[in-house]
């Protein structure tokens, strides 16, 4: 049995803990591995480490941290395919999409590369009589992140290269449902001359994300996950004084307008609800049909039934399994409760099996309508291949019904009017708008800026806002005497 190993002062290490998690494919239940629950002796390692190495890590010039980015972008690049297999067979998804998972990491390293240009201060000369203020963005110390299991390429390369090339160290603790992706990332970024102690790995759950919380050597902490976990790390973090930004649930709806181009619209909407087996976090969960756009339905139904799930290497699966049979059962009871609750199911895809796979986390495509606010179908994020449509008569009140969710990660509108766009990304409060793109994740030279239940804390995830997050500003005001002359004491606060 593979045994997933610790990463600890740059050493793959074997844990000596008693307490084992099974890596499981949920294509077929296959056990591939077990991730270690880190003893406390072995956090404390890691925490001495990232403590230690920061001390030196800290003076590395800003140019010579961001060339380790630029070959560990490329070294990313040649082993993307091998980097998507992995996440095929830990999670399921379909190649393509665990290509995806890799490149949309892979844009982070790249723009982390970008550090010595975005970690510039601000100067002006001559504040007052010869005197000139300027400030640095320093590196704050030992950086923590926390991941979730449904990108386990993308979301810690979101996190470590930023932290790390900003002049931190860093511990990450990935998913223990899909570590093996995150482990060879951390192989390649020592390959591309991350010196030993930078980057430490502990695995295991609450405990040891616990022992990061209260860590005083802890700067700061980056969280991607579920609300309820979310809200509790950045409740506990903050209360420790630490800096937190917790990018969390979501239930994102698209606005589709009758003058909307049908066939392109539809066929996005397909692809945003139901592509990586519903579990993306910008993922489109709600259809808004405004006015006679509503006759549209049938044609989504029509092409919801071209749709199937299957295994990673079947090219015509569009997507793959659920993560867990635990997460396969919660969305089967959300169907079941839509359809309790007076929702009308155009397609159930609670009873789905794939040939050959019959142990998977399968869950078909499931198509509702006459879906209300306050039905669980709509309140609860789902996190499955399951869309929820609605109908309104106006553009008003499609923004209103988005308003009231307490959810702001993402959300797009459809339609061939400009007029209709602006008003609708001028209204709307939700933090990433697509005008016509169905998942509007930014590239990351801008920031992943997810508003209202959606994020808490204050600085965004990568781009300007990442550096922000992971550094502390310095401002100098400095005075060069030219000559020697007392002047007596200068009682003044004023710069003169
Ligand atoms: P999760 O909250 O269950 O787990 C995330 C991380 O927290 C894991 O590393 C896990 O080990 C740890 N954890 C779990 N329970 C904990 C506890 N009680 N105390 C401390 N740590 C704990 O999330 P998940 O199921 O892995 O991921 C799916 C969720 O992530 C969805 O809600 C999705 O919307 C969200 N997500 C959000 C974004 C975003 O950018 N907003 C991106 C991806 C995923």
């Amino acid at each position: 049995m593979v045994k997933v190993p610790l990463y600890i002062g740059g050493e793959m290490c074997q844990s000596t803990t008693s307490e084992w998690i099974d890596v499981v494919n949920p294509a077929n239940q296959e056990v591939l591995a077990q991730v270690p629950c880190a003893t406390d002796a072995e956090v404390d390692a890691a925490f001495k480490s990232a403590q230690e190495t920061f001390k030196t890590w800290k003076d590395v010039p800003v140019s010579e941290r961001a060339r380790i980015m630029m070959k560990y972008a490329q070294l990313l690049k040649d082993h993307h395919d091998e980097l998507a297999t992995i996440i095929c067979h830990e999670l399921g998804k379909t190649f393509e999409d665990a290509k995806g998972d890799v490149w949309r990491g892979i844009e982070v390293v790249e723009q982390a590369a970008n550090a010595p240009s975005m970690m510039m201060g601000e100067t002006v000369e001559n504040v007052a009589r010869k005197i000139d203020t300027y400030s640095y963005m320093q590196p704050l110390g030992v950086c923590a992140g926390i991941t979730p299991f449904n990108f386990p390429a993308m979301i810690p390369l979101w996190m470590f290269p930023m932290a790390i090339v900003c002049g931190n160290t860093f511990i990450l603790k990935p998913s223990e449902q899909d570590p093996l992706t995150p482990m060879r990332l951390v192989e390649l970024f020592e390959e591309a001359g991350a010196p030993k102690g930078v980057l430490q790995v502990i695995h295991g759950t609450k405990p040891q994300v616990d022992r990061i919380l209260d860590e005083p050597s802890v700067r700061a902490i980056s969280f991607v996950g579920s609300c309820g976990v979310g809200e509790y790390i950045y409740s506990r973090g903050t209360a420790n004084l630490k800096r937190v930004q917790a990018c969390v649930g979501a239930k994102n709806h698209m606005v589709i307008m009758p003058d909307a181009q049908k066939d392109r619209t539809i066929s996005n909407l397909v692809g945003a609800s139901v592509g990586a087996a519903g579990q993306r976090c910008m993922g489109i969960s709600v259809a808004v049909f405004v006015g006679q756009s509503k006759d549209w339905v049938s044609e989504l139904e029509a092409q919801f039934k071209t749709v199937r799930p299957g295994v990673w290497n079947d090219a015509d699966a569009a997507y793959g399994p659920q993560t867990t049979p635990q997460a396969k059962q919660r969305i089967l009871n959300l169907i079941a409760s839509g359809k309790e609750q007076g929702a009308t199911c155009l397609i159930d895809g609670s009873d789905c099996t794939v040939e050959g796979f019959e142990n998977g986390n399968w869950v078909g495509p499931t198509l509702f309508t006459d879906v209300t606010t306050e039905m669980d179908l709509y309140k609860e994020e789902i996190f499955g291949p399951v869309l929820a449509c609605m109908f309104v008569d106006t553009l008003e009140e499609a923004i209103e019904l988005i308003n009231n969710s307490p959810y702001g990660n993402g959300t797009s509108l459809f339609t061939a009017s400009g007029a209709a766009a602006r008003k609708f990304q001028h209204e709307i409060e939700v933090g990433q708008v697509g005008i016509n793109v169905p998942i509007p994740v930014p590239l990351p030279f801008f920031s992943f800026t997810g508003w209202k239940g959606s994020f808490y804390g204050d600085q965004h995830t990568y781009g300007k806002q990442g550096v922000r997050f992971y550094t502390e500003t310095k401002t100098i005001t400095a005075r060069w005497f030219e000559d020697d002359i007392a002047t007596g004491p200068n009682m003044s606060i004023n710069l003169r």
